[in-house]
């Protein structure tokens, strides 16, 4: 009788094979880390002997679960911040953080972490897509758990790359190095259609046909990110990915929420995977994937948790029923993607959509011997019936969580033995996790007490300062400064006419700045639209020095376009209040002796004047007026319904005084 290294036996088998076989009981002969044999136990058992037979009576036998996307390493940032839109989450807070921290001990951790969590809720393959992801790579063979690791390739500097070029750089080594190993597959990682360009597409899908391997991108997450995409390339984005040369590759493409029917059919014809991620779609709000027409197409879709950040964890079970369950959900059909497509979109579908079905996916004579065992005696999975194979289905979709699996094999290796992980040091990983978690909310916590380096944290400027001198003026008629400007020794360079959109972020808190968050709407003399400029601009150390009606300031400010919307600023600031100003701007830039100026004739269109203001700012006060300016100041607050008076009130204050002058002129702004 041929000897077989393990035979696991006596469990209920779903191969989940093209006819999706079933066995109850089953068994399961491996040898060499590849399956010998399936069939009835009484079969297996009259064919081969090992050394190594294990009992699953009362247990599931099925191939290991395959996450088809997600992002190992932020297993590290899991909780970090929450409950935010995805630019802000993103931008705001991951991004940054990564910056900081993410060097190769921190993805090999983070990695190592993953695992231990993967095999316990029965995964036995990830593809992945991060930075370092050598250190994914040694962190996963390490713990024995298969993967195809994407490196991450961004048109901006990244934790490991300055440069596009040294990103694809990184990536070409990487694939040399780790192409042909046993358990990990190397692929290139292009990050999403936004975060690169057409020329870093072409390179990464070069690379991917160069040697062979996967190509993992993100694609159509949000409603936002296509909408740009329509609006800057005129065309959606499967079909400009497309003439990139990316489908070409093996690709993999995460998400693919927002697709019409014509990128699905390409992204068929091209035999690109899809990666659907049913729970971070609906923790960051993204929409909901069109998955039951992509299966109608024939699309292959698997499931991937997406990163745990975003997740919060790695848990396969909840992914694949969220998948049915939202589905049904969305076309108000419940017979739509039934437990059985479920459970092979976490398998053998999932396989299809990594371009790995040939190795795994399915218990079949030839694969890898990559399977779980899982315990159906739980209170919450009892009773079970065999009338149909479906109920083993709906059993393991709708009713069983991953604390019920047993046992966990990759590649002939056990990972797992009745809950007991073989490879990893959980407790070590886990207080080294805390660990980091303390450095980084550290890092937060010194972030969040300065507007400034929160400002700098997203890249939003350079340090540059600005000094200027302004001097403001309150016009009953701009006649005069018509007049000034028709004077012969005054050369009037530059003439624009603009309205300006400001809001001002303020914070409570004396040693914080203020945000400028401004809308340029640059005008032709008809009144028309003529280009819209965003800036943002942070005015601090206000050293402001005021005569009898007029002031003279000399202030540093930082200064830059502003790349994202005023709502991100809003979510990413938390300002404690807001004040909008709007105005009409006619500005001049004029030369007078030698020496550049500019004069601003400003008419304001929000907030009206109050009388109040006029008055205070109308009159030159002396000391012995000082009760009686303290009186009207007092009564401007209340009209502006300044609600933290104490602290805010200097603000204000000083708020008041640059908006309500409605001129000023003097080099700057
Ligand atoms: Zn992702």
């Amino acid at each position: 009788m041929p000897e077989v290294d393990i035979i696991v036996t006596g469990g209920a088998v779903a191969t989940m094979d093209a006819g999706f076989e079933t066995f109850d009981p089953g068994a399961v002969a491996v040898l060499n880390g590849s399956i010998v044999a399936v069939g009835s136990a009484d079969q297996i058992a009259a064919t081969y002997s090992a050394g190594d037979i294990v009992d699953c009576t009362g247990c599931a036998v099925i191939p290991g679960l395959i996450n088809a996307h997600t992002h190992a390493p932020m297993t590290l940032l899991r909780g970090l911040a929450d409950d935010l839109r995805l630019d802000v989450w993103l931008m705001g807070y991951v991004m940054p953080v990564e910056q900081e921290f993410v060097r190769p001990d921190f993805c090999w951790l983070g990695t190592q972490l993953a695992c231990a969590e993967m095999i316990r809720s029965g995964t036995t393959c990830f593809a992945d897509m991060y930075y370092y992801e050598e250190a994914v790579a040694d962190a996963a063979a390490e713990a024995g758990v298969r993967a195809i690791c994407g490196e991450t390739v961004l048109k901006f500097p990244s934790p490991d790359a300055q440069s596009y070029d040294e990103g694809l750089g990184y990536a070409r080594d990487f694939i040399q190095r780790w192409k042909g190993h046993p358990l990990i597959m190397p692929a290139v990682a292009p990050h999403a259609p936004y975060t690169t360009t057409a020329d870093l597409l072409q390179a990464c899908a070069q690379l991917a046909l160069e040697f062979d391997v996967p190509l993992h991108i993100h694609i159509a997450e949000t409603a936002q990110e296509v909408e740009d995409h329509r609006a800057e390339y005129g065309m959606p984005m499967v079909p400009w990915v497309q003439e990139q040369g990316v489908l070409e590759a093996k690709v993999t493409a995460a998400h693919c929420v927002h697709l019409d029917e014509r990128e699905m059919r390409a992204l068929l014809q091209h035999g690109v995977g899809v990666a659907h991620n049913p729970s971070s779609n609906l923790k960051l709000a993204s929409g909901f994937a069109p998955v039951a027409r992509m299966l109608e197409l024939g699309l292959s879709v698997g499931v991937g948790t997406d990163g745990p950040a975003s997740n919060n964890d790695l848990d396969m079970w909840e992914e694949a029923r969220l998948a049915a369950l939202l589905s049904k959900g969305v076309s108000s059909n419940p017979t739509a993607l039934p437990a059985r497509r479920a459970l092979a979109m976490a398998t053998i579908d999932g396989a299809r959509a990594l371009h790995v079905d040939e190795f795994i996916g399915s218990l079949e004579p030839g694969k890898r011997a990559d399977l779980i065992v899982v315990d159906r005696q739980r209170v919450h999975t009892m009773p079970k019936f065999a009338r149909n194979a479906d109920a083993l289905y709906a059993q393991l979709v709708y009713a069983t969580k991953g604390g019920d699996v047993r046992d966990a094999m990759c590649q002939g290796r056990w990972l797992m033995r009745e809950r007991r992980l073989l490879t990893l040091d959980e407790p070590a990983l886990m207080a080294e996790a805390a660990r980091i978690a303390r450095k980084i909310d550290a890092f937060l916590i010194q972030r969040e007490e300065s507007v400034l380096s929160k400002l700098l944290a997203v890249g939003e400027v350079a340090q540059k300062k600005t000094f200027e001198v302004q001097v403001k003026i309150l016009l009953e008629d701009a006649s005069s400064v018509e007049d000034l400007l028709g004077r012969p020794e005054i050369e009037i360079v530059k003439p624009s006419l603009r309205r300006q959109y400001d809001t001002y972020f303020l914070f409570d808190d004396p040693y914080h700045s203020r945000i400028r968050y401004r809308e340029d709407e640059v005008l032709d003399e008809e009144m028309e639209v003529q280009d819209v400029l965003s800036r943002l601009t942070l005015i601090s150390e206000v050293k402001e020095r005021e005569y009898a009606k007029s002031v003279l300031l000399s202030r540093s400010r930082f200064d830059a376009p502003a790349v994202r919307s005023q709502r991100f600023y809003r979510e990413y600031f938390k300002p404690a209040n807001e004040i909008e100003v709007y105005k009409e701007r006619r500005r001049y830039r004029v030369r007078y002796g030698g020496t550049d100026f500019a004069i601003n004739l400003d008419r304001l269109m929000k907030p009206e004047l109050p009388g109040v203001f006029l008055e205070i700012k109308s009159r030159t006060w002396s000391r012995q007026d000082a009760e009686r300016k303290a009186e009207l100041i007092g009564q401007l607050l209340d009209l502006l319904q300044v609600p933290e008076r104490d602290s805010l009130k200097q603000e204000y204050v000083e708020l008041a005084m640059e908006v309500e002058r409605p001129v000023e002129t003097g080099p700057g702004s």
